[in-house]
């Protein structure tokens, strides 16, 4: 299990050849993983099932379209799959934001993307940078004064409120997993960040959010998806705070799975005051309470890229496959 893991699965856990041996817990056939909330053995099937049965929990009550949003790599291809089994394919609608980060324009990614979709009867768009603000990732980070991360972030972000917009799409799924909540609600803990803990439990729907990672790459290999072979050109570049917390809580995960997994269920029950949100006087998107300008009209300005407003998303260029 260590090659396909790819950047998550830097170290190995229990060896494939010992899990093997073990039967599924509910029909006696061989296991091919463990349940880590439980630490039950289960065989493919049952896997699969398990899966998806926490999936449909954490979209429980959703109707109408969905909107992935999808990078191209495991998580999301994961993704894809696991909601075209538990939800109408053709409510659900695919996107990739292609940031342009220097030398990376996702172009296997996308083709992954857009591969399975069109096999699972979803609809696949995507959407470019330079397209939407007139500058790729690459011309932004050359020029302005934040890590690469920021403006990604914030422009991704962006990208997908203006597409469920222009798509008249209220719900928009991402790929997290029950990892990368761990890893923020620690990360908002170190910085002191109480709203963005409780943040966490709102927003968009993220239906891996009681997988743990080592199950998604479970769940890619028994689907055969392809490796991610290129990764951010911006990752090693300066590690963040987010991928020191994510080395250090490797092992707390590899022990403590069925804590973890409590710990980010009752994250859910935080309640918060839902706070007055103003709107951009540029391009009319919401902004955090206090604010006149958005944090993407602010940057945009920073590193003279445009901002579509709201009106201008209606007509923002779709790309497909
Ligand atoms: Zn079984
Ligand atoms: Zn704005």
């Amino acid at each position: 299990m260590t090659s396909w893991t790819g950047s998550t699965g830097s170290r190995e856990g229990t060896s494939r050849a010992c899990i093997r041996t073990l039967k599924c817990d509910l029909c006696g056939r061989p296991s091919i993983s463990k349940e880590l909330p439980t630490g039950r053995p289960l065989c493919e099937k049952h896997f699969l099932k398990s899966i998806w049965k926490r999936a449909s929990e954490e979209i429980k009550g959703i109707k109408g379209p969905i909107l992935l949003s999808v990078s191209g790599g495991k998580d999301s291809l994961v993704l894809m799959d696991v909601m075209s089994n538990i939800y109408d394919p053709s409510e659900l609608v695919a996107l990739t934001v292609v940031e342009g980060a220097e030398g990376y324009e996702r172009e296997e990614e996308r083709r992954n993307a857009c591969l399975l979709a069109k096999k699972l009867g979803i609809e696949y768009n995507y959407v470019t940078f330079k397209d939407l603000y007139g500058k790729k990732l690459s011309e932004m980070v050359k020029v302005g004064k934040q890590r690469p991360c920021t403006y990604c972030g914030v422009f991704r972000r962006r990208a997908v409120e203006m597409v469920a917009l222009k798509l008249g799409i209220r719900n928009v799924a991402t790929g997290h997993t029950l990892d990368d909540e761990v890893h923020t609600s620690f990360l908002n803990l170190l910085r002191g960040d109480w709203d963005g803990i409780a943040k966490l439990a709102h927003g968009r729907l993220k239906p891996l959010r009681r997988v743990f990672e080592k199950e998604v790459a479970v769940y890619a290999y028994i689907r055969k998806f392809p490796l991610q072979k290129k990764e951010c050109p911006y990752l090693d570049l300066n590690p963040s705070l987010r991928s020191r917390v994510r080395v250090k809580l490797f092992d707390l995960v590899e022990e403590n799975p069925s804590k973890l997994y409590k710990w980010s269920m009752k994250m859910k029950e935080l309640r918060r005051e839902s706070e007055e949100r103003g709107t951009c006087e540029r391009c009319g998107f919401p902004t955090s309470p206090g604010r006149r300008i958005c944090r993407a009209c602010e940057l945009a300005e920073e590193v003279g890229a445009k901002v579509p407003t709201i009106d201008e998303a209606e007509k923002i260029t779709l790309r497909s496959c």
